[in-house]
C-alpha cells in the first residue's frame, strides 16, 4: 500500500474553508497521532513510512479513506487530531519547492491531488 503522509508545516491551525472538499481525508493519507492528541481516543495503527520511520496513525478503510470520513464528511469533526486541525493544503504548497514537491511526491510522502487543491485555492484568492 503507498501512503502520503498528512504534514502540516507546523501544528498551529491555519483557517481554510475547506467546503465540501475532503482530499486530505483520501488516498492513504496518514494522519499521525501525536503526543498531545488524547491518545486512547481513535482507531489507529502502526504504519512504517517509505524513509523507514514508524509511526501511529489513524486506520483506513478498505478504500483509503481515514476511518473516520462517513457519507464524505469527517464523523469526528471537533475532536479530530491535532494534525487534522493544522493541515492547510495552500500553506503545505508554499512550504516546499517545485522540486521538493516532485521528489516527495514521487517518494509517497506528498500527495499530488493534495497539492493541485492548494495550489488551486491560491490561485483563486
Ligand atoms: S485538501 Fe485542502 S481544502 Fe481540501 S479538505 Fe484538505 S485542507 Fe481542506
Ligand atoms: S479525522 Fe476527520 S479530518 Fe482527519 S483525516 Fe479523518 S476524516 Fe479527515
Amino acid at each position: 500500500m503507498r501512503f502520503t503522509l498528512h504534514k502540516p508545516t507546523n501544528l498551529t491551525p491555519i483557517p481554510i474553508d475547506c467546503g465540501a472538499c475532503n482530499k486530505c481525508c483520501k488516498g492513504n493519507t496518514l494522519v499521525v497521532i501525536t503526543e498531545n492528541d488524547r491518545q486512547d481516543f481513535y482507531v489507529t495503527q502502526t504504519y512504517k513510512l517509505p524513509d523507514g520511520r514508524v509511526v501511529e496513525a489513524l486506520q483506513f478503510q478498505a478504500n483509503g479513506d481515514c476511518f473516520y470520513l462517513i457519507d464524505g464528511k469527517c464523523s469526528i469533526h471537533g475532536e479530530h487530531p491535532l494534525v487534522c486541525q493544522a493541515f492547510n493544503c495552500m500553506a503545505e504548497f508554499c512550504h516546499y519547492s517545485r522540486q521538493e514537491r516532485r521528489l516527495l511526491i514521487k517518494q509517497g510522502m506528498l500527495s499530488a491531488d493534495v497539492l493541485d487543491e492548494g495550489r488551486k485555492r491560491l490561485q483563486q484568492k
